[in-house]
């Protein structure tokens, strides 16, 4: 196992801390994953992709991680929802499907985007509805303690009692008396003691089709507690990393910690971490704005804003080129210069096979920085974009070796490919074989000029200097740069 300096913002604490797992070589982390309802879109690639990269680097540092990914398809209650119907509820009494035929069909499409994007399947992907005794058993717990109430068929979570104890709001930084003011009227709030309690157990309508028998009524579990109930029952009552994006701070994970310390005392969670927010053009997503772009719409190029289709390995490498904390823009221009980007430094690492090894180097100890650099990006809080722009120097030295400038060995540039297949693929999770464009898309096209500057080698070769340049100067204005190389062979890339 590799030493471990890797340091991770804690969003408890709001400070940077040095990772040290609760069980040695072993690392447990909760992430909190998708309402499955609707396509996959931007909103879900982001924290797919950051707990992708962590659950990597984790496991590239020899931690056998265990690593929970949850499927909300039952209890989240939209308050904007017609009457508080669930919506899974809603669309298969409307599609005459079965609730679970539903969530089957949107799980399926959110894997395929996933894995696409190169994100990794967990160690455990929980669903909500596959664990409600778990989850009725949990309620007891915090009705025991004294932290939650039956009201007409439906149990509440008793925010005031639990922060007379604890302190409710610690996590987002908020207080109970801010709440007070902010909380808008919600359904069944007449239920309720107090406006800032929420939902442990909710009554079903007689038309909600998704319910479940209870010591309350028949009904369904509220969101919060799913997380909380599935994280202790596959990482224990205290486990390493919760996960997930900014906007569930508050209330999701707040709740999540209240249940928790309700139920056992303890808080459960050593590390959390929030990953920032997505904008398009500057602006939030959200379905009013007509800005909700699905990432099979990225992939494809068929949203009105978007003016070509973007592979999904743009879509990650944009993703990365800025650090998890940061919030991160799409608009056409940024997406294109990631999509260049990545290219440049694909052309870079497939120079390296046709590196021509000298005996003495002039660039090991760049290279050895180099490598060094990456790994103290990737330790200091998992900062990809500082790992990209020393790749970026990487590709600088295989140039310069390409070029004649600067000398290596075989070992160089043997560590040179371990640098790529390390940080670029391993740990970033990035694939070679999809270039920016969509390598598949490209590949006759590939071999169309590879042909015609076979031709033109050829021609050379019978000294035809017309046919030659004709066929240099025709790509080179259709976009095609053609470079001799210096063993009498070519190289060519997109201008
Ligand atoms: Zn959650």
């Amino acid at each position: 196992m590799r030493s471990n300096n890797l340091v991770i913002y804690n969003s408890l604490h709001r400070q940077k801390e040095l990772f040290r797992p609760l069980h040695e070589g072993h690392a447990g982390m909760y992430v909190c994953g998708p309402t499955v309802y609707g396509d996959g879109h931007l909103g879900h690639a982001r924290p797919a992709i950051t707990f992708d990269v962590l659950f990597r680097y984790l496991t590239h540092l020899g931690y056998k991680v265990r690593y929970v990914r949850n499927i909300t398809d039952v209890g989240h209650l939209e308050h904007d929802a017609d009457e508080g119907e669930d919506k899974i509820a809603k669309k298969a009494r409307l599609e005459q499907l079965e609730p679970m035929e539903v969530v089957q069909m949107y799980l399926n499409r959110y894997h395929a985007a996933m894995k696409r994007l190169n994100v990794l399947p967990p160690s455990i992907e929980p669903h909500a509805s596959g664990h409600i005794i778990e989850q009725i058993e949990y309620i007891k717990r915090i009705i025991e303690a004294g932290y939650a109430y039956e009201s007409n068929g439906s149990v509440y979570f008793d925010v005031p009692r639990y922060n007379a104890d604890h302190n409710y709001g610690k996590l987002s930084g908020r207080n109970i008396d801010e709440l007070l003011t902010e909380t808008r009227a919600l359904d069944g709030q007449q239920e309720k003691r107090h406006p800032a309690d929420f939902a442990l157990w909710k009554k079903a309508s007689p038309e909600h089709i998704m319910r479940w028998p209870s010591p309350w009524s028949d009904g369904f579990p509220g969101w919060h507690l799913e997380c909380s109930t599935m994280s202790e029952k596959y990482l224990g009552q205290q486990f390493d990393i919760h996960g997930g994006g900014m906007d569930l701070k508050f209330p999701h994970h707040e709740c999540e910690i209240a249940q928790t310390v309700a139920a056992n005392g303890n808080e459960s969670v050593r590390y959390w971490m929030h990953n920032n927010m997505i904008t398009i053009n500057g602006q939030k997503m959200g379905k009013s704005l007509g800005n909700f772009i699905t990432l099979d719409e990225f992939f494809t190029g068929s949203h009105k804003l978007l003016d070509q289709a973007y592979s999904p390995m743009t879509i990650r490498f944009f993703i990365l080129m800025a650090h998890y904390r940061s919030t991160v823009d799409f608009s056409n221009d940024a997406l294109r210069d990631a999509e260049k980007a990545y290219d440049r430094m694909l052309q870079g690492w497939r120079r390296l096979e046709s590196l021509k090894p000298s005996e003495t180097s002039s660039v090991d100890a760049e290279i050895e920085a180099v490598e060094q650099a990456c790994y103290e990006a990737m330790d200091d809080d998992l900062n990809t974009p500082i790992v990209i722009s020393h790749l970026f120097e990487a590709v600088s030295i295989i140039n310069r070796v390409n070029d004649g400038h600067a000398t290596a060995t075989q070992a160089d540039i043997d560590r040179l490919r371990r640098i790529f297949s390390t940080f670029l693929f391993d740990i970033m999770g990035m694939r070679p074989e999809e270039s920016a464009a969509g390598e598949e898309t490209l590949k006759p096209y590939r071999d169309a000029v590879d042909l015609l500057l076979q031709i033109r080698a050829e021609a050379k070769g019978k000294k035809d200097w017309a046919t030659s340049d004709l066929i240099r100067d025709r790509l080179a204005s259709i976009g095609f740069a053609v470079k001799d190389t210096r063993d009498g062979g070519f190289e060519w890339n997109l201008k």
